[in-house]
């Protein structure tokens, strides 16, 4: 793997009101990672992601990303300087279909605006032919092409996540966030998941992806980062952190059972 660090964040603060919920966090993810952050539930994990996107500013700390300092930028120049997402409340335009939903994902690339490509109009109609097979490229690769002119209305839970993914690929990302990609998916879906997270790695794509299926942790990912209370515990490779004693202890703690960490 190469050892060059694509994302730093350095001693991230996030409050809300008197809660602190992320607590001088420090993260380095290496380029061409598959970095996962697990973490009993409310400890930090997606307000985390959400200072590294640009949702939040933290009250403390740094993002740098590829070198440079993001922190005050907005969402929109992170997409467009690489960084893409998915929520872990998926967010889709249920009335519009699969192909539209995906290629709103490539407007932070083109010299179109997010109505125009809604209206159909303007310059979006002459990049549209470059757009749609770049939508649908993509589509192929994660295996949803042949559904792309139904409505996401008509998808189930577990496609519905792949459709997010496609559209934060159609960015053309050098890193993508997944918040909790395989939640509510079944086994057959999670093992294509799995394969898709390959193949984004395999595309030169960093991941970090917040998820709670352990199974799938420990398949999917080079590095384990661990959040409590806002704060890191441990890192390392998922049998050195699920070994962890103050690892198991802060999922017992929380009344998860032990084998969720084994
Ligand atoms: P996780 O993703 O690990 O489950 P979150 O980052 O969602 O944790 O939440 C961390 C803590 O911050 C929790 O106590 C949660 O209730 C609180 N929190 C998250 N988002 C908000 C918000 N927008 N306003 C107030 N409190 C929040
Ligand atoms: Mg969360």
């Amino acid at each position: 793997m190469d050892k060059k660090i694509i994302l730093k964040a350095q001693n991230i603060t996030k409050k809300f009101s008197g809660l602190v919920a992320v607590n001088k966090m420090n993260v380095e993810i290496y380029d061409g990672e598959r970095h996962a952050i697990i973490g009993p539930n409310g400890s930090g994990k997606t307000t985390f992601i959400n200072v590294i996107t640009g949702f939040y500013t933290p009250e403390e700390g740094q993002v740098i990303f590829d070198g440079q300092d993001i922190t005050l930028d907005k969402s929109y120049d992170r997409t467009k300087k690489g960084i893409s997402r998915t929520f872990q409340n998926i967010r889709l335009f249920d009335d519009m279909s699969i192909e539209e939903n995906i290629a709103l994902g490539m407007h932070v690339n083109s010299d179109y605006n997010l109505l125009e490509t809604i209206l159909h109009v303007g310059r979006y109609k002459k990049q549209e032919k470059e757009i749609f097979d770049y939508v649908h490229k993509v589509s192929e690769d994660l295996k949803i092409k042949d559904i792309l002119k139904q409505n996401v209305s008509e998808l189930p839970y577990g496609k519905r996540r792949i459709v997010e993914i496609a559209r934060g690929l159609v960015a053309k990302p050098k890193i993508i966030l997944l918040d909790e990609p395989a939640a509510g998916m079944n086994n057959k879906e999670v093992l294509e998941l799995a394969d898709i997270i390959r193949y984004i790695s395999d595309s030169k794509i960093t991941v970090i992806l917040i998820e709670h299926n352990m199974d799938f942790v420990k398949d999917i990912s080079n590095t384990v980062t661990v959040m409590e209370s806002g704060a890191k515990i441990a890192e390392g490779d998922f049998d050195t952190v699920s070994s962890n004693p103050q690892v198991i202890e802060a999922y017992l703690g929380k009344g998860v059972k032990r084998n969720a960490v084994n």
